[in-house]
């Protein structure tokens, strides 16, 4: 097989960057966790903070084996697999191999393309800019919406209609609005309490 289908076949994938930190947002924030940053996303966020990833093409790529050897390293054992847009590769054979290794899986996913993998816990995060795929909704254990515009409020709640009922919900504020948005975020969390509050505390500790 050449490197196009193993790629398709989610035995490759680009790697855009792998690291272990703390985990800053979220469900799991402060706990040890090694991320892995697969390239390539389609969805275009004006605000998005890792550019970078947008082409595949411009990552290596790396077996999944490698990959998991890599995250083997660290003594942590819960692995975060992020983007760029992760749902772009079929992440079945990655996410069994981690398991198989002792690792605890978790995405950050904007749902764009259909879900794929084994995952103990899936954050999906929809963006306004492009649509997410309809597999996502029954899979989501968390919602969590970025706040940049006063119109995320309602975007937020559409999509709280249509994930499971035990999905826990969250509001971010996007980073460079924080300042504007997080005093009208609690408002909102205190007297919507289904809402929870997330910040994206790694900027604080100053940590990938
Ligand atoms: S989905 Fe994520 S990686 Fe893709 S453009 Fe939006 S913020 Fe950036």
């Amino acid at each position: 097989m050449d490197t196009k289908e193993l790629v398709e076949k989610g035995l490759e994938l680009p790697l855009m960057e792998a690291f272990y930190t703390i985990q800053g947002e979220g469900r799991f924030t402060g706990y040890p966790a090694y991320f892995i940053r697969l390239g390539g996303c389609d969805v275009g966020c004006v605000w998005c903070d890792v550019k970078e990833s947008w082409d595949s093409g411009k990552w290596p790529v790396f077996s999944i084996e490698q990959l998991v050897e890599d995250a083997l390293a660290f003594p942590g054992r819960l692995a975060v697999i992020t983007g760029g847009e992760p749902l772009m590769y079929d992440l079945g054979p990655l996410t069994a191999l981690l398991k198989a290794n002792g690792f605890t899986t978790n995405i950050e996913t904007s749902g764009a393309h259909p879900f794929s993998g084994d995952f103990d816990w899936v954050c999906f995060s929809p963006k306004k800019f492009k649509k997410p795929h309809t597999s996502i909704y029954k899979e989501a254990d968390e919602l969590k919406v970025v706040v940049f515009h006063q119109s995320d409020f309602a975007f937020a709640e559409e999509h709280a209609a249509l994930v499971n009922s035990s999905c826990e919900l969250r509001l971010q504020p996007e980073w460079s609005k924080a300042d504007k948005f997080t005093p009208i975020i609690i408002d909102f969390a205190k007297n919507r309490p289904k809402w929870k509050i997330s910040l994206q505390t790694h900027k604080f500790m100053d940590i990938p």
